[in-house]
């Protein structure tokens, strides 16, 4: 029997486990936040932003960042249908509405027009995920908010090393949020960040992430608004510094793995992978195939077939609006075309180069098994 390839997996090596250790038999007490700031610090200084709080998750720095900004029942905020749930259910936790738009073809992220077009009296935000790594049109989109005074959010979650004309990705919106779960390209288990350049932003943040009570309220116990409870805790923390240490091999490794597939599978006619527009770079994080000539039966075979190669093969977000709970306005074709046509690739940090050509000739084999 083949050894299974998993689609994702975190590196940890003896640094993570010692600091983890440190902080389980040291962190209590006095030394109870330390690696949280520790962690806070080095991700403000990989990315260049000037305050960052730590999260329980990435749906928890969403959550809060939209209240921060005031977003309330009856509010709009636009978002890509091509997205995982997380990016949206936030929004409804407040009781505002998700208003999803179409893709671009080649980013699978934002079309700056369709979001002009969806823009209304009751749209609070402009959130831009940057997909599997890929990076949104943030002139385009900063244009558009500009012009109607609304802010523009990242959700850089899955975009670690990701940077768009020497702007790292989650650094240039209102605020940006990242993810630590375990498929990420770092990870503490879970977890997540919220960072922002914005002080009085910042301030909000810190009184909402720690249970309502702003920092120079002198009473004790005294929450001054409703909070949230949304912390890391010191053991995840000491976990990410050690990651934060080897962020730039993470990534490194990530857009390795990138490049052998695309050298190996970009150039077989009727393939497109994620795109990497000229002064950009992608932190690569989920590399992605798009059949972009072929049905739907291309991607249906292919999975038949990694499942029988013992391959993790993902596949492609499905719309948001295609889901029980959202409306299906069936305006978003493109998002709709390319959920059937495209799939994700494993790409964790130690696959091999022969697991890699597994994955490949799987492709190739299906492709010429089709015809
Ligand atoms: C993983 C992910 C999330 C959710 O992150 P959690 O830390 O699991 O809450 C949110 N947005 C995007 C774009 C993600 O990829």
């Amino acid at each position: 029997m083949k050894q299974k390839i998993f689609y994702t997996k975190p590196s940890i090596t003896e640094r993570e486990v010692s600091l983890a250790t440190d902080a389980a038999q040291n962190g209590w007490g006095a030394q109870c936040y330390d690696y949280i700031h520790r962690f806070e610090e080095a991700f403000k200084l990989h990315l260049g932003v000037k305050h960052a709080i730590a999260t329980s998750s990435c749906t928890g720095a969403l959550h809060m960042g939209l209240a921060a900004i005031g977003v309330k029942p009856g509010d709009e905020v636009i978002l890509a249908d091509t997205n995982w749930i997380a990016s949206a259910a936030p929004i409804t936790y407040l009781g505002a509405k998700p208003v999803f738009v179409d893709i671009l073809p080649d980013t699978w992220c934002l079309d700056p027009e369709k979001v002009e077009a969806a823009i209304t009296s009751k749209t609070k935000a402009i959130l831009a995920v940057h997909l599997y790594g890929n990076l949104s049109a943030m002139n385009e989109l900063n244009t558009i908010g500009n012009k109607y005074g609304i802010p523009i959010l990242e959700d850089a979650a899955e975009a670690i090393g990701s940077i768009y004309q020497g702007h790292k990705a989650g650094s240039m919106g209102l605020f940006g949020t990242f993810s630590f779960h375990g498929t990420k390209t770092i990870t503490t288990g879970e977890g997540g960040m919220i960072v922002t350049n914005d002080d009085a932003l910042y301030d909000q943040l810190c009184t909402l992430s720690n249970h309502g009570r702003n920092k120079n309220q002198t009473k004790q116990f005294w929450p001054d608004t409703i909070g949230f409870k949304y912390k890391m805790s010191n053991v995840q923390a000491a976990i990410g510094c050690a990651q934060m240490e080897r962020i730039d091999d993470l990534i490194a490794r990530k857009r390795e793995i990138f490049a052998y597939y695309k050298a190996r599978l970009a150039n077989i006619p009727g393939i497109k992978m994620n795109p990497e527009p000229k002064g950009s770079t992608i932190g690569a994080w989920m590399p992605t195939i798009q059949f972009y000539n072929s049905p739907e039966s291309v991607v249906e075979r292919l999975k038949q077939n990694f499942n029988q190669e013992q391959i993790d093969a993902r596949v492609f977000f499905h719309p948001l609006s295609s889901l029980p709970m959202f409306d299906n306005h069936g305006c978003t074709p493109i998002a709709y075309r390319t959920a059937k046509q495209a799939i994700n690739l494993p790409s964790y940090h130690d696959i091999t180069k022969n697991e890699l050509d597994r994955v490949c000739s799987v492709i190739t084999g299906t492709l010429s098994e089709m015809g």
